[in-house]
């Protein structure tokens, strides 16, 4: 039993400047990868263009690729052992948001995520690709659509050891907080009347809408700095000279953790339930999504900082209050799921997701040299974790991500 660790470290040293040369010999083709998705925006499930140039980029790279994997734009390619090892997911989103193109920067994202792939997969090839496995998953319509959900439910985690994505934005920020989120539609039924002649006939369902909207505006004073709901009203009636017979409300709530999540539930369907009463409407509410906090995992996490740091990246400390705060993603579910980390890095000063000026920030060339670095970063945790003397740290990732798990609730959905 060889008890001397230099040989490995020296053996895993040289497979990181292996990954390194790979990933900086493709900057060319990353760059232009990603600005060809830029340049075509794909909302929702209907990313086919991303689709077809990831995939084709990764099968010319040698990956075993598989297109329409369970969905119709998500996809699997994967490289190295199946029998031995552990099998490393680094997952890539593509989508981009109604209007605003690549607000979000999911084009970087892909980038990085497919660096990070070839990076680990020239250093399991110059090993005789004997142990261990590297997947690039893509992971289709996080913006709202939890293509991720879809992937859990079809087992495409359920032979993943961990699984890693990188998120641009203005900070560099190592654990950025992700809430748990449901989406709920709210309907009422009344009773249609002429809005003139007898309108003490009708029964308003429009009327049950705007009180529950003020219900839930008087709630906020009570709710808690990490509370969040929002609310649109979705049906107001189709004709004004009619008592509306029917409304709809559509409302986003969020929270900590699940738990904190169904109080906040609890509050909004008592909202919905007093409006009902008072107008005289039947109320009926369905769950229509639901999105899980983010766990990130904190061993997987202080191998990030390291090799991060190594490249020149620095954590973002006394953050404006409730910046860490960012949102909800589907990645949060995949935390429930296997260890999982989702780190945001820094491309641009200023300006914020799912604005013009962020489309701007991830198709402008000060956007690459941070991507590939993450892209670097993610495949140096991958390197030293399919090393065979990662298995120590390998077996802490897990021990930390069962006693997390165990201790939460799990998300409904
Ligand atoms: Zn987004
Ligand atoms: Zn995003």
């Amino acid at each position: 039993m060889s008890s001397n660790s230099s040989p490995n470290s020296a053996d895993v040293k040289n497979l990181i400047e292996l990954a390194e040369s790979k990933i900086d010999s493709s900057a060319e083709r990353l760059n232009d990868l990603s600005l060809d998705i830029w340049n075509h925006p794909e909302t929702n499930f209907k990313e086919s263009h991303a689709h077809k140039v990831l995939t084709d980029f990764l099968e010319n790279e040698g990956f075993m690729v598989e297109r329409h994997f369970v969905l119709e734009t998500a996809f699997r390619a994967t490289f190295g052992c199946d029998d031995t090892g552990p099998n490393i997911c680094i997952m890539c989103e593509y989508d981009a948001l109604p209007g605003i193109g690549h607000a979000c920067g999911h084009n970087l994202i892909a980038e990085a995520g497919v660096a990070a792939g070839i990076g680990v997969k020239a250093t399991l090839q110059a090993r005789g690709n004997k142990y261990g496995k590297v997947t690039v998953l893509g992971t289709p319509a996080e913006e709202g659509g939890g293509g991720k959900k879809f992937l859990i439910d079809a087992g495409a985690f359920d032979d993943v050891t961990v699984a890693m994505m990188v998120h641009p934005s203005k900070y560099n920020i190592l654990r950025p907080i992700y809430l748990s989120m449901a989406i709920l539609v709210i309907k009422y039924d009344g009773y249609a009347a002429h809005a003139a002649a007898v309108p003490w006939e009708g029964v308003n369902a429009l009327d049950a809408a705007v009180m529950c909207y003020n219900a839930i505006y008087a709630m906020r004073q009570q709710m808690k700095p990490t509370w969040r709901i929002h609310t649109i009203i979705t049906n107001g009636g189709a004709a004004v000279n009619v008592i509306p017979d029917k409304a709809e409300l559509t409302c986003n709530i969020r929270a900590l953790d699940e738990a904190d999540l169904n109080i906040l539930k609890k509050k909004l369907i008592a909202c919905a339930e007093g409006a009902a009463a008072t107008s005289g409407c039947k109320v009926e509410w369905e769950q229509s999504s639901s999105f899980a906090s983010l766990i990130s995992n904190n061993q997987l996490i202080s191998l990030y900082e390291k090799h991060a740091k190594n490249l020149g990246w620095s954590c973002d400390l006394n953050l404006p209050a409730g910046t860490k705060m960012t949102g909800s993603s589907d990645v949060g579910n995949v935390s429930y799921v296997v260890p999982t980390i989702h780190p945001e890095y820094k491309i641009c000063d200023g300006a914020s997701y799912h604005t013009p000026d962020f489309t701007a920030q991830t198709g402008a060339c000060r956007a690459q040299a941070p991507t590939l670095n993450q892209g670097k970063t993610l495949a140096f945790i991958a390197i030293e974790l399919l090393h065979p003397s990662g298995q120590e740290t390998l077996d802490k990732i897990r021990q930390e991500f069962e006693e997390k798990v165990n201790t939460l609730s799990p998300p409904k959905y």
